[in-house]
This record gives structure tokens, sequence and C-alpha cells, in this order.
């Protein structure tokens, strides 16, 4: 055998195992607005519970370990932080992680209606109720068994990445809690994991959004669309047709809002994507290219 042979022969098990690494989902990044994996005990023990603050985690079985599957807000602490892990028995103890700092860059939006950026009297009780109703969806723990290997919810182009630090008409404003697609009114979005309609409506800044409980607080959002095609309370598979894109609410042009929450809080959903889904992202048209 010549020389280039035995060396690719040698590669391979090392190209296996990092095609392993990068499609392990979802992707570890201990950052604010990250996921940071815990292993707590043996899968031969019965399964604890973790709590991040008084939100209850996310916990799988992965390569023999129960596996804390956590959610950093972007306002997470850099440094040490804990998560309070109860055994069966009752047994309490804490175990620390590391969150290390990112800098999310900065975007500057121009928004012609002006009331979607200082909204009017008459508007704010809406808005603040609206906010119960998302924290209400956000917050569910149920008992259903999450998929955490997402597919893209639509084909589009990446318009805006999660963290961006946002400044509307000039003014500051919270940091984007999602991921934002470009595509054209009325493209179909699908649901990127199996899971439950539990809510369904029409939000002043997100415009018609749907909530989808994938279990255990793994929880999505869809904002902007055109059409909403399920209703509270309908159990989705992975890659059901639930929406179509389009403009409604705070936007600037028809794209997929999308916010994926874990205990509570929203973190980046490129976390739970393929390196090969997010390729094709970056450039949507590729595929379907003629000469
Ligand atoms: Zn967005």
């Amino acid at each position: 055998m010549s020389m280039p042979h035995k060396f690719l022969l040698l590669l391979l098990p090392l190209l296996y195992l990092f095609s392993e690494a990068v499609t392990a989902l979802p992707r570890e990044q201990a950052v604010p607005g990250g996921i940071a994996l815990i292993n707590l005990s043996n899968t031969d023990t019965p399964k604890p519970t973790a709590h991040l603050g008084k939100h209850q985690v996310l916990i799988r079985a992965h390569e023999g370990q129960w596996q804390a599957v956590v959610g950093l807000s972007l306002e997470t602490a850099v440094g040490t932080n804990t998560l309070q892990v109860t055994s069966t028995k009752g047994e309490v103890k804490r175990v620390n992680f590391k969150v290390k700092d990112k800098r999310y860059p900065e975007t500057h939006i121009t928004i012609k209606d002006k009331r979607k950026v200082n909204p009017y009297k008459d508007d704010l009780e809406r808005i603040y109720s609206e906010q119960r109703r998302s924290r209400t969806a956000f917050n569910r723990h149920s008992e259903l068994e999450p998929d955490v290997e997402f597919i893209l919810p639509i084909s589009g182009r990446l318009s805006g990445n999660f963290g961006r630090r946002r400044f509307f008409n000039k003014q500051p404003r919270k940091p984007h809690s999602g991921m934002d697609i470009a595509a054209p009114t009325g493209t179909e979005v699908i649901s990127p994991a199996a899971g439950k309609i539990v809510d369904t409506g029409d939000f002043f800044f997100n415009g018609n959004t749907i909530f989808v409980d994938h279990g255990q607080g793994l929880v999505t959002m869809y904002c902007h669309l055109d059409t909403i095609n399920v209703k509270k309370g309908d159990m989705v598979k992975q890659g059901e047709k639930i929406a179509t894109v389009g403009m409604t609410g705070r936007v600037t042009g028809p794209h997929l809002h999308w916010s994926v929450s874990l205990n509570g809080v929203r973190v980046d959903p490129a976390l739970f994507m393929s390196s090969e889904a997010l390729e094709m992202l970056d450039a949507p048209n590729r595929k379907i290219s003629k000469k």
C-alpha cells in the first residue's frame, strides 16, 4: 500500500470521531445565551431532578449518564454558576459549572411604524398581558420526551443572529432573543421537532405567533407568521407544517423569528442544528442554483 493510502486509513477513525463531535446535539456552549451540558450520574441509578434558580432543567440519558441540558440566559453571570440536583431520595447537592464570556455584536434597525418602537399608553396593557402569556408558555415543564436534534423550521436566509444587542430607531432595546430567517411571505414553516401546540395568537410585537412545547422545558416560538395552520392542543410531528412566513408585528420585511427556550430562558437556536443545516442558511440558493 502506498503512503497516501496508509495515511488516509489512519485518518478515517479520526474523521469519524470528528463527525460524531459535530453532529452531537445540542452543542455545548457555556456562555450567556448558550447551553451547559452537565453529567450528573450513571443511568443505572434513578433519574435525578435539577434546578437552575427556580426553573427545573431538562435531563436526558446520554452515553450512560443522566445529563442536564441547562439553558443559560443572556443575563447569566460569567464565572461559577450552580445547579441544584435532587436525588429520588430527596438528597440535594450543588453542582458548580463555569460560564465563559461572550460578546454579541450590535445591530441598528429602523422601524417605520413608530408605535412599534414607542407603543401608545393604550398598547401597554396588551403588551404586558402578552408578556405574561409568553412567560407562561416558556416556563412550562411537561413530561413529554424531548427530541433535541432539530431540523430547520424553514428554508431561507439567516438574516439575524441570536444575541445581537439591538437599537430600534437609535433607542436601545432588549437583545435579540432568537434567530431570524428571511423568506418570502407564504413560505412553509415546519416544526423542527415533535411537540404540542400550547398557545397561538396575534401579538403586538411578535405578530401571529405559535408556541410549541417539546417537553421538559424545551419550548420553541415562531413569530411574524402570515397564517397559523395549527391550534392549541394539537400534537405535531417533526417536519409537520404549522404555519407560513409573513410580516405581522414589528418587522422590516417577511421573515421567521424563531426562539428556543430551555428552563424558562432563551438560548441560541443554532446550538440545536447540525452544521449542514446551518450551512444551508448561509447559502439558501445554493441547492437550486442553475446556470
Ligand atoms: Zn427576530
